[in-house]
């Protein structure tokens, strides 16, 4: 005879906007997810490492996919103020002949404008929609213990707290990840590369260029007010990169560059204000572990060359709260498997799309980059339209 009633020591459940939920890392993904939350009624809490919004970042294009998540947060018009619409993706070879000039109007009547935005006013649009009285600035994760029932959270200033699911946003290197998952490697890609400003006055371009020599990539993204210079070389140690010599190894990989690379060379001056950074990206087998579960570049970070981190991560971010609404705290895991399934075949795509682009566009052999130049002359505009079809067309 079971003399113990089953039910007695189980905790309350709570139904969709009921749970507490805390939202680590308040990037893209961070906020966007908070926002749609707080939209549905949720009261999640955010923590975010740095002590204030800043100027972190450089240009990003985000695809119509990821944009219009912005549409049902209210915020599109924002959007639209400080992003440039661009229409036209010019490549070239090194010398900086012209390989192809393609234009994405096709795709923008069908789905809408791509636009590339500068990351920190991204992110001020996207704050726009979230409740500033739920963001804890300068706080992070230092612990995070769980049950079947609970996860139980200490933060870096000490304080301790208890949720019904947590939310991993903290971008490629996440801590949550690392606290709940162990130590996950990330794929090195064997590419390195430099991100700067270039002075409007140096060069001018409202599209889109990009300069494919071999193993070596230099693009120039504008967006409005701003031309931002995205450049990736192969290196497959993972050389250092001393700061105060960061200028002549940027000069040295690209002096046989022609177009508008050389007078932006000539007019690099500080070393402290250029980028560098290793490109990685992430697949793990699982998104989630028990009541905790990442989105964003903590479960999927993208080599840049597809251009779709962010918008992958805005989606991902969409999905986990469209499920969260019809989720409660007992079956939550069964939530997270739902938002995995919807999310797993397209991220994967997209992870695919940009490591075959990485090895197109960063060809190390003079052979392959010279076949390459070659077939880009065949690759039409048509053939381009059908790339973006195979990106935009399906459910996220
Ligand atoms: C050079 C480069 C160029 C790129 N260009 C593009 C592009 O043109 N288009 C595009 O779509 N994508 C681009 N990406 C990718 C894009 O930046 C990412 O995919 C995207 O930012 C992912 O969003 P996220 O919210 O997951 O992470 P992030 O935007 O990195 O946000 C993570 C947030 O978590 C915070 N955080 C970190 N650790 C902690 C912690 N322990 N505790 C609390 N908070 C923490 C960080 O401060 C940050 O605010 C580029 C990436 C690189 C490297």
């Amino acid at each position: 005879m079971n003399l113990v009633d089953p039910d007695k020591y189980r905790l309350p459940v709570r139904y969709g906007p009921e749970m507490r939920i805390l939202v680590v890392g308040g990037g893209i993904a961070g906020l966007t997810l908070t926002g749609l939350l707080q939209q549905r009624g949720f009261k999640p809490t955010l923590v975010e490492q740095i002590p204030e919004y800043g100027t972190i970042g450089y240009v990003i294009v985000l695809w119509p996919s990821g944009s219009r998540i912005l549409k049902g947060l209210g915020v599109y018009r924002s959007l639209l103020d400080v992003g440039l619409q661009f229409t036209t993706y010019n490549v070239s070879d090194e010398r900086g002949q012209m390989l192809h000039s393609y234009s994405v109007q096709n795709v923008i009547e069908k789905y809408g404008p791509m636009l590339s935005t500068y990351r920190p006013d991204l992110i001020n649009v996207i704050k726009e929609a979230v409740d500033p009285d739920s963001i804890r600035m300068s706080t992070t994760v230092d612990k995070i213990d769980q049950t079947n029932d609970e996860v139980y959270v200490t933060f870096s200033d000490g304080t301790e707290e208890t949720y019904d699911l947590v939310v991993g946003c903290d971008g490629v290197r996440s801590k949550t990840r690392d606290l709940v998952f162990g130590d996950v490697p990330l794929s090195y890609s064997g590419m390195t590369g430099w991100s700067f400003w270039v002075k409007p006055n140096i060069a001018k371009t409202l599209q889109i260029a990009e300069y494919w020599g071999t193993g070596k990539f230099f693009g120039i993204w504008p967006t409005k007010g701003r031309l931002s210079v995205f450049t990736s070389i192969r290196d497959n140690v993972q050389e250092p990169d001393p700061v105060e010599s960061r200028i002549d190894r940027i000069q040295e990989n690209f002096k046989n560059f022609g177009g508008l690379v050389p007078a932006i060379l000539e007019g690099l001056n500080d070393p402290n204000e250029i980028f560098h950074g290793y490109y990685n990206d992430l697949r793990m087998k699982k998104w989630h572990k028990g009541r905790v579960v990442l989105v964003g570049d903590a479960a999927h970070a993208i080599l840049p060359t597809a251009g779709g981190g962010v918008s992958m991560a805005m989606e991902s971010a969409a999905v986990l709260v469209d499920e969260l609404c019809r989720a409660d705290s007992k079956y939550i895991e069964q939530a997270f498997e739902s938002y995995i399934t919807r999310r797993r075949s397209r991220v994967d795509k997209i992870q695919n799309q940009s490591r075959m682009m990485s090895k197109f566009a960063f060809a190390d052999s003079r052979l392959v980059s010279s076949m390459r130049d070659f077939l880009m002359r065949f690759y039409s505009n048509k053939l381009h339209v059908r790339y973006w079809d195979s990106m935009l067309k399906e459910p996220i």
